[in-house]
Order: structure tokens, then C-alpha cells, then sequence
């Protein structure tokens, strides 16, 4: 069966869901072989294994923390040369899809990015994308070289499929670009506790109508009830409520979890280019006739002030 390559996204080791999303994929169109870079890259083995990865390719060096993505775009050129993969799956993180275009760049590669499922073809891998806000579902396949395709967190189910992953050095020499820009210094985001916004299960948004950054105290005491991460539209967002970090949607981020919950947000085409790949939608809106409403499976017509905090007991109790 074919090789395929799976980019490791982890931190010190432990590996990020997305990445296990992808050996689920990877397992539909071949044999997963994993390549994971920098400090901890061997502690993954383990995990990996688990999920089905055949093969672990590691190599550790200070460039993969000291530059910017080159030194991984330069190790997983050498992973490629080295297997020949049927094709390269990378998480679609802003990280995750510099590396993949340059990669692509480098080895004369189509790309395709935000891919939202993988399965077989005949003639190569076929990826499935949501485009144009949402409005279409396209399916494509790379015609020229090894298909690199970034896929969106949260696209595919994790599941355990134990092997037994054997641990290979891979051989990488940097290339001249790799040490070009240097990182001088990392400022860690002040930790929430709640989960990654593109990598939640749940993700529950306020909008123009929660009317205040110290209004948005009750989406966070919903989401907290949920285990969920917090999203804003851009309007909450521009009045200075809640961080850009936070902002769903065609300028902010682009989220796909199993349920989105939309409070005072009207669905605005730019906001639903962010989450309309959701698996579940409900949206709580006093406004009968807001344009959310015909993308969504739950619909509460109310006003939010009543109904979230009114959800998040309800849940508590359950
Ligand atoms: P509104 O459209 O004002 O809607 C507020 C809603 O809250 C209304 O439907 C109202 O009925 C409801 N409401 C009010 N009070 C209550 C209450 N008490 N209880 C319940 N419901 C209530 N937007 C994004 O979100 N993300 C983006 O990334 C983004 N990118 C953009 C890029 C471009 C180039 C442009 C031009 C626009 C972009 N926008 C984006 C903006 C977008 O067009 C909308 O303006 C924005 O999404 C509106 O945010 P909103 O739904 O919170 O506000």
C-alpha cells in the first residue's frame, strides 16, 4: 500500500488533535508515515502508533525553534525524497499551510488547501472543499506531482487503529534560506483554560447584539458550561468586546467544530464563511427574520440576555 506522509503538529511532544485527524484520512488512501520535528519529535511515536501511523520519521535540531518554518519546510522535502508518498497531508494552521505551499513549491506539487475530507480515486487522492463562503462543496484532485493537501481541524473523526509505529531518524541538511529569519522571542497568550478556537468540539459566539465586552461574561459562562471555546463576529470584534483572535469568519478564523452556537449574530456572508462547515448550528436571535436562521438546524427566536444564561443553568444541572 502507498506511503503517506502526515506533518506532526505537537508541542514538546504532545501531539495536537488535528493530527490525528489526518491519520484517520491518511489511513483511507494508504499507509500513514508520520513526520515529526523538533524537541519531544520521538515522544509522539507512542501516540501516533495508536493511530495508525506505520512508520514515525523524527529528527530534532534547534533551527525547528530558533527560524521561522523553512528548517521544516527543508525536513519534510527530505521525508519525501526519502519515501516517495502517494501523497502529504499537513493541519491547515496558518504554520501548517505556509509549509505546505512552500513544499509544494519545492517539489513541483499541486496543493490543495482547507480540505474538509479525503477519500480515494482512481487517479490519486480526491479532497473535498467548501468554497465561496460556504456556498459550494468542490471535490478535487492534484494533477501534477505528490499531492500536498492542508486539512481544516476537526474534518475527520479521531479513531484508534493501533500499529506498531517503528521510530526512524530522518536525515535532514538545512538549506542556505533556513536560518534567513530568526525568531527573537515568543510571547505566550495569556491561557483561558478553554479549548483552541479552530480546534474546538464546541464553539459558542457573541455578536453585535450581546451589546458590550462585559455582556460577553454570559457566552463565556455557556461555553465554560460546554467545554467550549469562544468565538466573536467581526462586529463584537471592532467595537473592541472581545480579541481578533477570536473573530470567526472570512477575516478571522475559519472553524468547523460539531457544534457552533451563534448568539446576536445576524449571519452575515463574511461570517459565514467561518463556520458554515459546522456539523451543527443553532442560533438564538431575537430577530425572527435574521439571515442565520436559514443556515441553522436549531433555531431559538428570543432575546440572548434570557436565553443563554436560562442554557447554561440547564446544562449545569445536567
Ligand atoms: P449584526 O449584523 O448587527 O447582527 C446583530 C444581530 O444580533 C441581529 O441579527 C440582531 O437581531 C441580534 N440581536 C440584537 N440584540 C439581541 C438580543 N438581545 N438577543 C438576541 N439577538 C439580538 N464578519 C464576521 O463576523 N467575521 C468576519 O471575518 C468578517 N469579515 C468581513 C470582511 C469584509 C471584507 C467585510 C466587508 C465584512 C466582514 N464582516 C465579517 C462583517 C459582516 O459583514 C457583518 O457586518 C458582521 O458579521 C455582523 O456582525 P453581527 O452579526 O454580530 O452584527
Amino acid at each position: 500500500m502507498a506511503e503517506v506522509l502526515v506533518y506532526v503538529d505537537h508541542v514538546d511532544g504532545a501531539v495536537r488533535k488535528p493530527t490525528l485527524e489526518l491519520l484517520t484520512l491518511a489511513r483511507r488512501i494508504g499507509s500513514p508515515v508520520a513526520v515529526a520535528l523538533g524537541a519531544g519529535a520521538a515522544d509522539t511515536a507512542a501516540v501516533l502508533g495508536e493511530h495508525g501511523a506505520v512508520k514515525v520519521l523524527t529528527h530534532d535540531a534547534s533551527e525547528y525553534a530558533d527560524y521561522l518554518v523553512v528548517p521544516k519546510v527543508d525536513a519534510l522535502q527530505a521525508a519525501v525524497e526519502s519515501v516517495s508518498p502517494a501523497a502529504v497531508l499537513v493541519p491547515s494552521s496558518a504554520e501548517g499551510k505556509e509549509i505546505a505551499a512552500r513544499l509544494a513549491l519545492r517539489i513541483g506539487s499541486g496543493i490543495i488547501t482547507d480540505a474538509i475530507d479525503i477519500e480515494a480515486g482512481d487517479e490519486g487522492p480526491v479532497a473535498t472543499q467548501s468554497v465561496f463562503a460556504a456556498s459550494f462543496t468542490t471535490k478535487s484532485r492534484v494533477s501534477k506531482g505528490i499531492p500536498v493537501i492542508t486539512v481544516k481541524p476537526n474534518s475527520a473523526a479521531v479513531e484508534a487503529a493501533p500499529a506498531d509505529a517503528a521510530v526512524e531518524a530522518l536525515a535532514v541538511s538545512f538549506s542556505a534560506q533556513a536560518t534567513g529569519t530568526k525568531v527573537t522571542g515568543r510571547t505566550p497568550r495569556e491561557s483561558t483554560g478553554r479549548p483552541e478556537l479552530t480546534e474546538a468540539a464546541i464553539v459558542v459566539s457573541g455578536g453585535r447584539g450581546v451589546n458590550g465586552a462585559e455582556n460577553f461574561a454570559i457566552i463565556e459562562a455557556l461555553a465554560d458550561s460546554l467545554g467550549a471555546a469562544v468565538g466573536a463576529s467581526r462586529a463584537a470584534v471592532d467595537a473592541g468586546w472581545y480579541p481578533h483572535t477570536n473573530q470567526v469568519g472570512q477575516t478571522g478564523k475559519s472553524v468547523s467544530p460539531q457544534l457552533y452556537i451563534a448568539s446576536g449574530i445576524s449571519g452575515a456572508i463574511q461570517h459565514r464563511a467561518g463556520m458554515q462547515t459546522s456539523k451543527t448550528i443553532v442560533a438564538i436571535n431575537k430577530d425572527a427574520e435574521a439571515p442565520i436562521f436559514d443556515l441553522v438546524d436549531y433555531g431559538v427566536v428570543g432575546d440572548l440576555f434570557d436565553v443563554v444564561p436560562s442554557l447554561t443553568e440547564e446544562i449545569k444541572t445536567r
